[in-house]
């Protein structure tokens, strides 16, 4: 049985944005959606009960961490993902290899997998692509990743040539495992998406995709951007990566990132977002807003008695002011935390409802505009593709 659905609502007349709706066994998604990374089985700071009130439709697991700390097994044995962090909807869990190559520099990759060593005490293991679904399927989650081997920028042709001929071989071996395992595990049915990979090599970038198009997945990621290359490049990959996917499939730009840049990628036709931006950045007192980035601690909040935003609906901006904030953040008080969580996931969640309204009434184009002009972008995040935090 396969429960995974993908469908289109609305296209834009005047873009290529699309509403859809994402059907898991965990209830229904409705697309363009952003989904908070949830590293440790947590969105940090965040209780389960805090997410749904955000309204975050899915989350998303690491499977690399998940599988050094608490262990996949353990969290099998509680039941899952789901029932070991008390989410009941939807979960999309990464294959741990952008972590495995991010988070060790002795990793040693050859055809059979990628070797590392455990960040936290040192040990040694191997991720096959055999390995990294069988752990993504004592995870669990709705939608699972195959084991790919990003390449970071710049990074020469052959490099990019080499790790797309590997990623293609991976991705088959994957889905071949997926298939075996599928009557095993969990009751539920896991979906398992493609990763288009090959750097800024327009080039490659097709190879890749063609490759894992006769592999017929249910939906499609694209890695390895916005790791620094130039922003016009990032865009001219995408549009390249999506226009070797069919129409029909969800398409999900893997690790990205700020407001502005999610805005474009919507109105080129991507479904799916996750990045750790306005969590990471919540606790460092940066918050985001539809005028830019706001700084808490700056000292002419000292004495404002106002909302971090005035027409925000978030809980925090309902309740408190950007003075009290300020004096949490200064004083260091944990609750500093998890009130600016909750507002900048909150505007993410905010901005995906919005841009779907505007999509809904053909009106995407102009609401992009508008958008984009009163946000201010922020160079500094500009260039930030991080999965684990
Ligand atoms: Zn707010």
């Amino acid at each position: 049985m396969n429960s995974f659905e993908f469908r289109i609502v609305k296209k834009d007349k005047n873009s290529k944005a699309r509403v859809g709706v994402i059907k898991t066994p965990h209830g229904e998604v409705s697309t363009p959606v952003f989904m908070p990374v949830g590293t440790q089985a947590s969105v940090k700071t965040l209780s389960s009960e805090d997410l749904k009130e955000i309204g975050a439709e899915m989350i998303l697991g690491n499977t690399y961490h998940l599988y050094l700390r608490p262990g996949d097994q353990l969290i099998q044995k509680a039941g899952g993902l789901h029932k070991f962090m008390s989410w009941d909807r939807p979960i999309l869990t990464d294959s741990g290899g952008f972590q495995v190559f991010s988070l060790n520099s002795l990793t040693k990759t050859s055809e059979e997998g990628v070797r590392f060593q455990s960040h936290l005490d040192g040990s040694y293991h191997l991720f096959t692509p055999e390995k990294v679904i069988e752990i993504q399927h004592a995870l669990g989650g709705d939608i699972i990743m195959v084991l790919d081997e990003p390449v970071f920028y710049p990074c020469s042709f052959e490099q990019a040539e080499r790790a797309n001929q590997l990623t293609s071989n991976w991705a088959k071996r994957c889905e071949q495992a997926h298939k075996e395992l599928k009557n095993k595990g969990f009751k539920h049915s896991q979906a398992l998406f493609g990763i288009i990979q090959g750097s800024t090599y327009p080039e490659l970038r097709k190879n890749s995709a063609d490759a894992l198009m006769k592999l017929d997945f249910p939906g499609y990621a694209i890695g390895g951007l916005s790791l620094g290359e130039p922003k016009t490049t990032t865009f001219e990959m995408v549009d390249l990566c999506i226009s070797c996917i069919p129409d029909e499939k969800p398409r999900y730009l893997m690790g990205v990132g700020t407001p502005d840049d999610m805005v474009e990628a919507v109105s080129r036709g991507i479904d799916m977002f996750d990045c750790v931006l306005p969590t990471r950045n919540a606790r460092n007192a940066s918050l985001f807003t539809r005028f830019g980035r706001l700084i808490i601690k700056n000292s002419e909040y000292a004495e404002d008695f106002s909302p971090i935003d005035p027409e925000c609906g978030c809980s925090v901006c309902k309740n408190y002011s950007r003075a009290y904030l300020r004096h949490l953040f200064n004083t260091g008080e944990v609750s500093a935390l998890r009130l600016a969580t909750i507002h900048s996931l909150y505007f993410y969640m905010d901005l995906m409802r919005v841009a779907k309204e505007a999509i809904l009434k053909d009106s995407f184009l102009e609401w992009k505009t508008e958008f984009l002009r009163e946000y201010q972008s922020d160079e500094k995040d500009e260039q930030n593709n991080s999965r684990s935090n």
